[in-house]
């Protein structure tokens, strides 16, 4: 292994080079900004790292995926998730340098998409670089899919792995996005939540009317919340009929993983300036609840008159969004379902439940699996401290193709640290993560041959 973290230590400077070529390039979903530039871009440097690449497209229109392989030493498979689009970089004048002008200072590096998640894309490909320099072929086989519509919900992946399942068949699955926490431990993290967002209408009459009619004139807007208030008692418990009975308890190391996660409980506190939690949580409850639990969420209303002044009016219409975060083994289509007979039974069927966008299914790989102990053990040797192991993240996101559909364990991990302010302006790495990350992921190779 030394050889190999010896590559990485004198080498890692080219391989940020190339981590600026990709940031340069904008790769904005959400607007269709570069899209198009930045796959052959990712492709040519791929195949430059001796991956042998293909772009493929979803079985329905989107942007394409990029498809890479590189075999090992043995059939043993690792299969890296990646996505190569990025959120957009507004509002630009709150960025110190321009977002995609990736900037180094301090020993860190700025750019839209340096810590999601060009930049572990970069230091995947780096560790298998020192392993094709030093040995000739990694321990393992491994495979990329970078998709290129992550920052907008995955729309296609699950469609596309449903009919590509030969082509990525792996034995494990690495994430993208994690990192380490503020106190310098890698954080592994083991799930997602899945998400199921709809949107409840409501109508009354056929236009607005005049507030006095109230006497007679139903009115959408006290349905709705009436509706609402029928989904959560007032001590957060969601009162859907049977929305609890698929969840799977815990396991007795998924609560001592949970037990050992530090605890932040304070620095959230203030930092969103609460004065306490949902029931008062505290302690292994606060983390538990955050990791484990399901939600129901209003994420906003719409009805009537909001604008300066008064208008005594009386809405014809109303509409909530809510989004659900599921846990496993909970699944969207069955938490619609009983979301419309709960809506029925307490005497809402005029509550239209309106489109939605497609849920997603939540995933957690057991913390029995071996290929934990692989990337744990592995993370132990290369940042020299204990790695915090965490069940599931609170977000959501397409990992479920990988561990239910393919079957495999899979792993978030990553160069990122807390304050990489993906997303947000003024993004960036710190590039000593982005080395630590690389031999991370090169150790995770080395150990899975030996499984
Ligand atoms: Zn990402």
């Amino acid at each position: 292994m030394q050889q190999i973290y010896e590559y990485i230590d004198q080498h890692w400077q080219e391989a940020v080079e190339d981590l600026k070529r990709l940031c340069r390039q904008p790769s904005i979903s959400a607007q269709n900004v570069g899209m198009a530039e930045m796959v052959p871009l990712l492709v040519r440097m791929m195949q430059e790292y001796g991956i042998s690449t293909r772009v493929l497209t979803g079985p329905s229109a989107g942007y394409p995926l990029i498809y890479g392989e590189l075999e090992g030493e043995t059939p043993i498979t690792l299969l890296f998730y990646n996505h190569y689009d990025v959120q957009p970089p507004e509002p630009l004048e709150l960025w110190t340098s321009p977002p995609f002008e990736p900037t180094e200072y301090e020993g860190n590096l700025r750019a839209r998409g340096v810590s999601d998640n060009k930049g572990d894309i970069v230091a995947r490909l780096l560790a298998l670089k020192a392993y094709q320099k030093v040995h000739g072929r990694p321990p393992v086989s491994v495979k990329f899919i970078i998709e290129g519509e992550e920052e907008i919900g995955s729309p296609n992946i699950a469609a596309f792995i449903d009919s590509n399942q030969d082509l990525l068949k792996a034995d494990a699955c690495i994430w993208e996005c994690g990192g380490v926490n503020w106190r310098d431990e890698p954080v592994i993290s083991l799930g997602l939540k899945g998400i199921l967002c709809v949107q409840l209408e409501v109508r009354g009459a056929s236009k607005d009317v005049h507030s006095s009619m109230a006497t007679i004139v139903p009115n959408p807007a006290w349905r709705l919340v009436w509706a609402l208030a029928s989904l959560k008692d007032v001590e957060d418990n969601i009162r859907i009929e049977g929305f609890y009975d698929k969840i799977m308890p815990p396991s007795r190391r998924e609560i001592d993983a949970i037990d050992a996660i530090p605890l932040d409980e304070d620095e959230t506190k203030e930092s969103l300036g609460l004065e306490r939690f949902i029931r008062d949580v505290t302690g292994y409850d606060y983390k538990s609840r955050h990791i484990l639990e399901p939600t129901c969420n209003i994420c906003g209303i719409d009805s009537g008159y909001i604008g300066t002044g008064f208008k005594t009016v009386l809405p014809c219409m109303a509409s909530a969004k809510l989004d659900f975060r599921l846990v496993p083994d909970q699944r969207p289509d069955d938490v619609i379902a009983k979301l419309r007979k709960h809506l029925d039974d307490h005497g809402f069927s005029d509550v239209v439940i309106a489109p939605l966008i497609e849920g997603e299914n939540p995933a957690r790989t057991s913390l029995d699996s071996p290929f934990v102990r692989v990337v744990s053990d592995a993370a132990r040797e290369v940042y020299g401290l204990e790695p915090v192991i965490v069940p599931s993240m609170a977000g959501s996101g397409p990992m479920y193709s990988f561990t239910g559909t393919l079957g495999l364990p899979t792993a978030l991990i990553g160069i990122m640290y807390p304050g990489s302010s993906p997303h947000a302006p003024n993004e960036h790495i710190r590039l000593s993560d982005f080395i630590l990350g690389s031999k991370h992921v090169a150790a995770v190779l080395k150990r899975m041959a030996s499984v």
